[in-house]
């Protein structure tokens, strides 16, 4: 049996046949439903609202949005990306053009710190302060893409008919997504 407490005085009971506190004649309710005391109350308003610090979490305060889209990204990136008709026909995936040219890598690498870096920031002035960074980063697969897009394929040769396909379509839509979230962190929360 875990210790109750009372929610008035907030002295803690172990003795597990006491319902109500003997002093206020209030029931007792487990210690995680007192909430702040008085004096955290305090110590919490008397800090300016921006630094007031905010739950670890890649959900609260506008940052579901982000971690969607960084989850989209990712998933876009291990997606069909091209396919290449001639000379010969292959589909390109985004890790293909990773593992091909490297830089495209970065399309990967920023959605996987995208969500670690929202999530931790421990007041909303940081977290507001790191919308920009967030922004950057979401907008990295977007650059990505328009390079990829702006220089295809080609052959010295021959003469390479490509498509681009949903995979890549979707890593667009991510990107908008991450770009919207992330000029949105933090907002309505300013409470
Ligand atoms: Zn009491």
């Amino acid at each position: 049996m875990t210790p109750r407490a009372c929610p008035f005085c907030r002295i803690y009971v172990a003795d597990a046949s006491i319902e109500r506190c003997e002093t206020c004649d209030v029931l007792l309710v487990s210690p995680r439903k007192l909430g702040p005391s008085p004096e955290e109350r305090m110590a919490w308003e008397s800090l300016p609202p921006d630094e007031r610090p905010i739950p670890v979490s890649p959900f609260s305060h506008g940052r579901a949005l982000l971690s969607l889209a960084a989850l989209m990204g990712i998933v876009a990136y291990l997606m069909p990306w091209l396919e290449v008709r001639s000379p010969d026909r292959w589909i390109l995936h985004g890790t293909d053009f990773g593992r091909k040219l490297f830089w495209p890598h970065a399309a990967l690498a920023a959605w996987v710190v995208t969500v670690p870096t929202a999530m931790t920031r421990q007041s909303l002035g940081r977290l507001l302060a790191s919308r920009a960074v967030l922004a950057v980063f979401a907008l990295v697969p977007l650059v990505t893409l328009a390079v990829l897009y702006a220089k295809p394929p080609t052959h010295r040769l021959l003469n390479v008919q490509s498509t681009w396909l949903w995979g890549a379509a979707l890593e667009v839509v991510a990107s908008c997504v991450g770009l919207l979230a992330a000029t949105r962190l933090g907002r309505g929360a300013q409470k």
